[in-house]
């Protein structure tokens, strides 16, 4: 299978290729020529699959040619073996046909373990084959650096080198990436925000010439197609759970770069019957406001109670508008550039077709903090605070009682305490076994100023030969 461009003036590229890039040369963003199509009958004889077996089903039409059949299922055997629950996405019922999917089993507690222990993998099988090493560079607000250090610390052929703000992610997303201390592993606490962050790794894989010879930067943000590749698994899981491909279901996903509801349109365009798909949002609404009154333009940044949605642009959006405007890059070129000055407007048949696909709400902190004290109070079930925002949005717009809606549990409660903290819950959560010695364990990281060429030298310093 091929990989096109979103703005349709770079090359197509081959499964491998694409995984080891990140932006596309033209500044677009990497889709599958065309997605594959699974039938009912073929869903249905699904049912009763474990969630390995089924993820190799659902993603084997992407790689193949890439990784054999004997491989994918090591690396897909390899990606899941560190959740915790057999089931690895289980669901909990919390209403009537209110179904709560929980992706947080994973070892950082947040379903983006889901998209990098599979990444990590992937990526080291590829490597060893090609007898070649990368660097891995990434931001992070909290949730993401944790998740691809845990997925990348066994890889011999990659060095991770993750930048975070300093003193500006919570302890328990600091110590999740700081305790790791694998000599693969390096935490820059930077002086700085999170954009500031965000800049130095967009200049760095702009010109990566400090890098030593032979290496090369790979991006493990949203943006690289085999993490949203990995996130449409658990939507047909929930789904065969629930009784389809004979009866339809719907989803409520909390959203940021809008990568996890992606996967879920991917899905529903694979075959699954997806009735609803819900954007949720917290008060960072650029998607909501999109959906409900085509105004998406670029708001001041609000810090939340539900920090991983903090965004003021969905990078990911990118690849649904290539859609909704009919695979046009030249469409989306134009649209891009429009949306330099802060703001674009959909054409009225893409704004048509977003709205079918689409339902959207946006969740204020203190909705967010009700919704978990009332879903406790009544079921001694604790939501994380960004799970909440998907059960109210779910709550809003459900346009059927008859269809199971999931809500998409994408943290562990543990992970974010002041939210549940001010729902009035008592104690705070508490971390899952394997985690409860984190404020024990030494850490290891290194602050460093807002300067360019002293964070590259650094990186180019502790690369291991
Ligand atoms: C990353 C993240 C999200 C948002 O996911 P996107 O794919 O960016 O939409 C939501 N919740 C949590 C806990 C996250 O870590």
């Amino acid at each position: 299978m091929k990989y096109i461009s979103t703005r349709g003036l770079a090359p197509a590229l081959s499964f491998e290729d694409v995984v080891l890039t990140g932006l596309a040369p033209d500044g677009g963003l990497y889709v599958p020529e065309t997605l594959p199509q699974f039938s009912k009958e073929e869903i249905a004889s699904w049912a009763g699959l474990s969630y390995q077996e089924l993820a190799f089903k659902v993603m084997q039409p992407f790689v193949a040619g890439a990784v054999s059949d004997a491989e994918f299922k090591k690396i897909i055997a390899d990606a899941y073996a560190s959740f915790r629950h057999d089931a690895i996405a289980p669901l909990v019922q919390t209403g009537h046909n209110e179904w709560i999917l929980e992706l947080f089993q994973g070892p950082t507690l947040a379903f983006k373990d889901f998209a990098l222990q599979f990444l990590g993998h992937l990526l080291d099988h590829l490597l060893k084959k090609r007898n070649q090493k990368v660097v891995v560079m990434g931001a992070t607000s909290g949730d993401t650096g944790s998740a691809a250090i845990e997925g990348c610390r066994r890889c011999d052929n990659i060095d991770i080198f993750i930048l975070h703000p300093h003193n500006r992610v919570s302890n328990v997303q600091r110590r999740q990436m700081t305790t790791v201390l694998a000599p693969n592993v390096f935490n820059i606490a930077l002086e700085g925000n999170f954009d500031d962050c965000q800049n130095m790794v967009k200049a760095s894989f702009g010109d990566q010439s400090f890098l030593p010879e032979g290496r090369q930067l790979v991006a493990v943000n949203s943006i690289n197609w085999a993490r949203i590749m990995a996130q449409i698994v658990y939507y047909f899981y929930a789904g065969l759970a629930l009784g389809a491909p004979h009866r339809p279901v719907a989803f409520s996903v909390p959203t940021g770069n809008f990568g996890d509801i992606f996967a879920g349109y991917l899905a529903k365009k694979m075959g699954l019957p997806i009735d609803q798909l819900v954007i949720a949002t917290n008060s960072n609404d650029i998607l909501h406001r999109c959906i409900s009154s085509n105004d998406h333009s670029k708001h001041q940044l609000q810090h939340t109670l539900s920090p991983s949605m903090d965004i003021m642009v969905s990078s990911n959006f990118e690849r649904m508008l290539f859609d909704l405007y009919n695979r046009d890059g030249a469409a989306i070129r134009q649209l891009m550039d429009d949306f330099k000055s802060g703001a674009m407007v959909l054409h009225e048949s893409a704004l048509v077709k977003a709205r079918e696909l689409f339902t959207s709400y946006g969740v204020s902190d203190d909705v967010t903090v009700d919704v978990i004290r009332e879903v406790f109070d009544r079921t001694e079930y604790l939501l994380d605070p960004h799970t909440a925002i998907g059960v109210e949005a779910a709550r809003q717009t459900r346009r059927r009682q008859d269809i199971p809606m999931v809500c998409l549990a994408t943290a562990h409660p543990a992970k974010f305490p002041e939210a549940v903290r001010k729902a009035g819950q008592g104690e705070d959560p508490a971390l899952p076994h394997h985690m409860s010695d984190l404020f024990e364990r030494e850490e290891r990281y290194s602050v460093l100023a807002q300067e360019l060429a002293k964070v590259q030298q650094f990186i180019a310093s502790h690369v291991r030969p």
